[in-house]
């Protein structure tokens, strides 16, 4: 059996612990790899080979780490199709919708080809008598990542991508269950020119979370996966003194007026909840259709499309989705989905028990449709994170809008209608941090920064853009006066006002 260990000091190392977890092939059902399971030693020799290239690489002028990231995007752009692949293999996705994952973490990494510009600090000439202020962005030292599996190439390189060319050394703790291409990633960027140690990979579990979480040297703690890891990191590292920002999970609402293109809105919700098998955290969940006639409408344009959905392997170019990461995900699932029919809701399109020919041990699950579902329901409550969404009936505006309003989570969400006041409202009163206007998946390109509300994230800086350079650097303020400027001699006490 394949075993995948860490990348250490630019080179793979082999996993000491004797721990492993399975990587599966989720389509087929097997086990293709084991991944290894670091101990705190092995994370201690990641720190240590990150002090140990983290200073010269931030005295490297910013231009030359620009330059890494300008390769770095030549050979992703060259190994597209290797890098999807490999990606595809372990987390079940179509080929194209690792393409889009790979694509969205490439754009962060053009995004930070312009560091020389983004770290720039500020200055004031004649602050006092012949005094000058100025405040500099310095790197934090070494910066951490902790991702999940649902976008292993995406969201290491949110993280990855601003830290280093900010000037820090990297520890990337990736997935247990798609390890491949973050390993992949590392081996890239240091063909693209980065030094050894500035980039490590460590693969692992809540032994190596927590071993980064109390590391004294580890300065910053980057975090993205589901709620209840994310409130658990955001407190750890902040009790050991360390800034974090934490990412969590999600119900993202779609709400559709009356005036809508209701075609449209129904193509968004095929791509919005069933792509990806609802494995994304800005995945539309809950359909809101505002009045009985709008409903009624949707729902027969909706029925036949999730009825005629394409499930395949990852290797089926025509699929539409391809199966759950796990065989624990695919249960969770379903069992949310009986609950769904236990609780009352109307079943309109089962995915339960979905067998492919020819994969039959494959983890997956048809995509499901439920109608009058009530907010006292589990599936409305919990992140189901499955190629399931749920319709919500809403009388009227208010109505509607008060449903994600009240939701614990706070990520993403969705207006459909023709009315710009009424949109303009509701992107002014919803408490949640990305709006979409007639976009079901309103994910901020890489300059401008991504972050929800509420549960949905714990710290106060969002994911790249230029929140990203400011999370991963500290600014330093200097007061400057040069002797000529020092009429009086020395003073020994705070200016007052005379
Ligand atoms: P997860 O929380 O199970 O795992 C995320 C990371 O935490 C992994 O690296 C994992 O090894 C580690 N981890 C797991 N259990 C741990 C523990 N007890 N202690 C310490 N570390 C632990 O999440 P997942 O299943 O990989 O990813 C899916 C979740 O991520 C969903 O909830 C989804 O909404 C969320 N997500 C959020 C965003 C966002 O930006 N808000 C983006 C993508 C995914």
């Amino acid at each position: 059996m394949r075993e995948i260990g860490h990348f250490i000091g630019g080179k793979h190392v082999a996993g000491t612990s004797g721990r492993f977890s399975d990587v599966f092939n989720p389509a087929t059902g097997e086990v293709q790899a084991k991944v290894a399971l670091a101990t705190v030693e092995e994370i201690r020799a990641a720190v240590e080979n990150a002090k140990a290239a983290q200073p010269a690489w931030a005295a490297t002028n910013p231009q030359r780490r620009a330059r890494v990231f300008f390769r770095f995007v030549t050979l992703l752009n060259q190994h597209m199709d290797e890098l999807a692949t490999l990606l595809s293999q372990e987390h079940g996705k179509t080929v194209d919708d690792s393409k889009g994952d790979i694509i969205r973490g490439l754009e962060v990494c053009e995004f930070v080809c312009g560091i020389p510009h983004l770290q720039k600090g500020e200055f004031t000439e004649g602050a006092g008598p012949a005094i000058d202020m100025y405040s500099i962005r310095q790197p934090v030292g070494i910066g951490a990542g902790i991702t999940p599996f649902n976008f292993p190439g995406m969201i290491p390189m949110w993280m990855f991508a601003p830290a280093i060319a900010c000037g820090n050394a990297f520890i990337l703790k990736p997935s247990e269950r798609d390890p491949s291409l973050p390993l992949r990633l590392a081996e890239l960027m240091i063909e693209a020119g980065l030094p050894a140690g500035v980039l490590n990979v460590i693969n692992g579990d809540k032994t190596a979370v927590d071993a980064i979480l109390t590391d004294p040297d580890i300065g910053a703690v980057s975090f993205v996966g589901s709620t209840p890891i994310a409130r658990y990191v955001y407190g750890t590292a902040a009790m050991n003194g360390k800034r974090a920002q934490c990412f969590g999970g999600a119900k993202n609402h779609m709400i559709i007026l009356p005036d809508a293109d209701l075609d449209q809105a129904a193509n968004a919700l095929m791509g919005a909840g069933y792509g990806s098998a609802g494995e994304r955290c800005m995945a539309v969940s809950v359909a809101v259709p505002v009045g009985e006639e709008t409903a009624n409408r949707l729902l027969e344009k909706l029925v036949p499309k999730v009825e005629a959905l394409r499930i395949g392997p990852y290797s089926d170019d025509k699929a539409d989705l391809g199966p759950v990461v796990t065989k624990e995900a695919k249960a969770r699932i379903e069992g949310l989905i009986d609950s769904g029919v236990a609780q009352g809701a109307k079943l309109v399109v089962d995915g339960r028990g979905f067998k492919l020919q020819g994969y039959e041990d494959g983890f997956f699950v048809g995509g499901t449709l439920f109608d009058d579902v009530t907010p006292d329901m589990d599936i409305y409550k919990t992140e189901i994170f499955g190629p399931v969404l749920s319709v919500v009936r809403a009388a009227n505006y208010e109505e509607a809008l008060s449903l994600p309003m009240k939701h614990e989570y706070g990520n993403g969400v969705a207006i459909f209608t023709r009315d710009g006041d009424a949109a303009r409202d509701f992107a002014s009163r919803i408490n949640i941090g990305m709006i979409g206007v007639n976009v079901p998946i309103p994910v901020p390109l890489a300059y401008h920064s991504f972050g929800g509300w509420k549960a949905s994230s714990f710290g106060d800086l969002n994911q790249h853009g230029t929140d990203s350079i400011k999370f991963w650097t500290r600014t330093k303020t200097i007061t400057a006066r040069w002797p000529s400027g020092i009429k009086d001699g020395a003073e020994f006490v705070m200016p007052v006002m005379k």
